[in-house]
């Protein structure tokens, strides 16, 4: 038997392209290993968005290249490939200095991984393939290796992005946006629908400015809002991650709509202060922010709206950084992803100079992710005493009889009851907090 350790960093994107190489190499006859030792092949699908992630992996491929010498002196054969973001930004240098990586691979070419899996492995020394080449993107057919018992999938409608905001390295690892053809999109729904999944999530890096032909985003929901598993119990809609500047009053409608469609939307600010978004190149200023939630929270008042807030771009100043504070207090954000500003080579603010000190970053940042949990706090607080739809997920903590579930809202809920409820709608009653995950009782 052939077996495989995959690992998968970085956003969702990496998550789904992993599942669908996943399903390719089981066609070929390959099998997840359950450990390292059992392994001959390993694969790296990477992230390049924080230097962060970059010296994770590159620490991962230390590693691997002393378990690879390892393997060699017990006579065993051990690969290792690395795909994905990193392979697209680095891969001089990763030839150079990582010799012990196999097969390597970039965004554009990853389909052709599986045939280079089945060439002959290299000689010591001989040259290996590089799949670095690009090419318009190709959308995999499925991505999901829809095991028995998974319920909630990934799908992917477009990829790319074209908005290279100043600070962002995606633009250039992932290149331009390309919106997936309705029809394949429609087909890998109908698959994940026989395989019984729950909830599905679109995925795009912006998915609100899908575009194929006249389809647009909202236009697409309408597509597959009618298609979506209806039995035994209506299945979830969501999509990820939306960006402010495209967000139309048709999308805000079908949000309000309710059903299907969960009412939750990641809808990232980055920052308050108008001369840094400016600088950021984000499109929109803080008042249209504004105003665009204050039209959501009007529209669809039980929206779960989360957000992206990134301290410390160049030249923010004290008051830059005020202005964030006080646009998180005003929107009320049900949640928010935080991060300090990380030079990337290559992006429009490398040539800036990174002078926020990172002493003031840190503190900036402490200060941002304080005031969120409040915030998040007092928003859950609200709804404590509420019955909502579940979807129940796993057993919460092994032998204390208590289930995890997600909400309409994606948020966790922990509460007593049997087992046969994974993968299964239920209804709870929110009773209390203990920090930012609910407990309640089932009330069906
Ligand atoms: N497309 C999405 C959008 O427009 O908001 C976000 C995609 S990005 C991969 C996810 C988040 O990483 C961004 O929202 C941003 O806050 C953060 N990020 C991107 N580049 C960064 C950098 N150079 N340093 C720190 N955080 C960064
Ligand atoms: Fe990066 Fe901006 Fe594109 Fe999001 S919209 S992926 S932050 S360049």
């Amino acid at each position: 038997m052939k077996r495989y350790w995959l690992e998968t960093y970085g956003c969702q994107m990496n998550k789904a392209e992993s599942g669908a190489l996943e399903l390719g190499l089981r066609e070929r006859g390959w099998q997840p290993a359950g450990d390292l030792d059992e392994a001959e092949l390993v694969i790296l699908n990477t992230c390049s968005v924080r230097a962060t992630a970059e010296e994770r992996i590159w620490g991962r491929l230390g590693y691997f290249k002393a378990q690879k010498a390892r393997a060699a002196r017990r006579g065993r054969r051990l690969r290792v490939v690395l795909l994905g973001c990193m392979g697209e930004r680095l891969k001089e240098q990763l030839f150079a200095q990582a010799p012990h990586v196999d097969v390597l691979a970039g965004t554009f070419q990853k389909h052709l991984l599986l045939e280079a899996l089945e060439e002959e492995p290299r000689a010591e020394g001989g040259g290996r393939p590089s799949l670095t080449g690009r090419e318009p993107y190709r959308f995999a057919p499925r991505h999901s290796p829809g095991e028995p018992g998974e319920f909630r999938a990934f799908l992917p409608i477009m990829h790319g992005c074209d908005n290279f905001c100043a600070y962002c390295i995606v633009p250039y690892v992932r290149g331009p946006e390309v919106s997936r053809d309705p029809a394949g999109i429609l087909e890998e729904l109908s698959g994940l629908k026989a395989a019984g999944v729950r909830e599905i999530t679109l995925l795009g890096q912006n998915v609100n400015s899908y575009r194929h032909g006249g389809l647009d985003f909202p236009g697409l929901l309408e597509r597959l809002l009618p298609e979506l598993p209806q039995s035994p119990e209506p299945a979830w809609l969501r999509f990820l991650t939306s960006h402010p500047k495209d967000l139309s009053p048709r999308l805000t409608g079908l949000l309000a709509r309710g059903g299907a469609l969960c009412r939750q939307l990641h809808l990232p600010v980055q920052h308050g202060s108008d001369g840094i978004l400016q600088a950021m190149g984000r499109g929109y200023t803080r008042a249209a922010y504004l105003e665009l939630a204050e039209r959501l929270r009007k529209e669809v008042p039980e929206l779960v709206l989360t957000t992206d807030i990134l301290i410390g771009f160049p030249r923010e100043t004290e008051e830059d950084f005020r202005l964030t504070l006080q646009l998180m207090e005003q929107v009320q954000f049900d949640d928010a992803f935080t991060y300090r500003y990380n030079p990337r080579e290559g992006t429009r603010a490398y040539l800036l100079p990174d002078d926020v000190p990172s002493a003031v970053k840190q503190e900036r940042l402490a200060e941002v992710i304080r005031l969120q949990r409040r915030i998040s706090a007092r928003r859950r607080r609200e709804r404590l005493g509420r019955e909502v739809r579940v979807l129940v997920e796993a057993p919460s903590r092994k032998g204390s009889g208590e289930l995890l579930a997600r909400t309409e809202g994606d948020e966790t809920v922990v509460f007593p009851g049997p087992p046969e409820r994974i993968g299964h709608f239920t209804r709870v009653r929110l009773l209390e907090l203990a920090g930012h995950t609910f407990r309640g009782e089932e009330s069906a």
